[in-house]
């Protein structure tokens, strides 16, 4: 072990399970090993709930017949994690060392972390659309989250790029602000779960622009307009917008585990069904797997399944 890479803190205590990324996967995780008597680690880079976090509002998680605040869902898992001892601290995760260890390093920017088991949780982050002026108008008309940004253009017209759940459920969301929400669609079909397709359809603030493409993001300080080209008759037109919101899928944050863990050809981890990977003692959940429904419930159910196998796998 290089022991450069401790320092003396974290050196001296070791977890049972540390969890990489205190998402819905990764705090329910966490509330598993906690009750299995597991000491028990969260590392999260941002706010626990992570991509839930940012959701305004949750409808399909049973138990919450009215919905419930993607924030509000996400302190409740954390407290329910911490009320059975589970710790969390606040790191962005930059590698792994000793993997195939009995003792496994998880080194952060702020620190290493020591345990016997890891349980990768990382999740996914929003996928870039790519295009002229999209990172220079960042945070001036382009975003990538609605509940935090949405507030900024009231009375504006805004475009939202994307034909998924995410951005039909956000677009819709948006309509509270904007005076009017433009969904670009590459298709002339939506991606979107149906009952968030028909609300959105039924939204008379919203209009669909089908069988679109971004071609550029243009504007002086901040974004003005959308350059678009039709796939299907490759017209190129101006669309007028101040703001520009992406949902145009997810990227698995799986960087930091080429070489160690295998992963698919999208970067996702190969996990079975017991959420166990390649490497031994090592075992991930959520959306940064590969698997066919990315949502709070999977990566819940995910959670659970990984801490039992892990509590297993710590017994063996
Ligand atoms: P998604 O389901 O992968 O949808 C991405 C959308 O962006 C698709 O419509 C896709 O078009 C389009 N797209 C992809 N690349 C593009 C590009 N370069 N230019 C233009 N359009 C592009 O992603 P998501 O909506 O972010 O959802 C991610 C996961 O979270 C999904 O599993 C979803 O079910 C889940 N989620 C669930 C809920 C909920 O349950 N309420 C809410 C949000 C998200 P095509 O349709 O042509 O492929």
């Amino acid at each position: 072990m290089a022991d450069q890479t401790l320092n003396s803190s974290q050196g001296s205590e070791l977890y049972d399970v540390v969890i990489l990324g205190g998402g819905p996967g990764g705090l329910t995780a966490a509330l598993y090993t906690a009750r299995s008597r597991l000491k028990t680690l969260v590392v999260e880079k941002g706010i626990p709930g992570g991509q839930a976090a940012t959701t305004f509002h949750v409808e399909n998680y049973p138990g919450f017949p009215d919905g419930v605040s993607g924030m509000e869902i996400s302190q409740l898992m954390e407290r329910h994690a911490t009320r059975f001892g589970a710790e969390i601290t606040y790191d962005e995760i930059v590698g792994l060392e000793d993997y195939d260890q009995k003792v496994k390093v998880v080194r952060g920017g702020e620190a290493s972390y020591r345990a016997r088991a890891l349980i990768i949780a990382t999740g996914a982050e929003q996928s870039k659309l790519g295009v002229p002026g999209e990172e220079f108008y960042r945070g001036r008309g382009v975003s990538y989250c609605a509940t935090c940004d949405g507030a900024f253009f009231r009375d504006k017209v805004v475009a939202v790029i994307g034909g998924g759940d995410s951005a039909v459920e956000e677009g819709d969301f948006l309509t509270r602000y904007a005076s009017k929400v433009i969904i670009i669609h590459r298709r002339d079909a939506l991606r979107a779960a149906k009952v968030i397709q028909e609300r959105a359809l039924a939204n008379p603030k919203i209009e669909f622009c089908w069988n679109s493409t971004v071609q550029e993001i243009r504007g002086d300080d901040f974004v003005k307009s959308l350059m678009l080209r039709n796939v299907k008759t490759a017209v190129q037109s101006h669309l007028p917008a101040e703001g520009v919101f992406v949902y145009v899928g997810l990227k698995p944050n799986s960087e930091f585990l080429k070489g160690i863990i295998q992963l698919d050809a999208g970067g996702y981890v190969i996990a079975n069904e017991e959420m166990e990977t390649n490497v031994a003692g090592i075992f991930a959940i959520g959306d940064v797997t590969k698997k066919s429904l990315r949502q709070i419930i999977t990566a819940a159910g995910d959670g659970a399944v990984a801490a039992m196998a892990a509590d297993r796998y710590l017994h063996e």
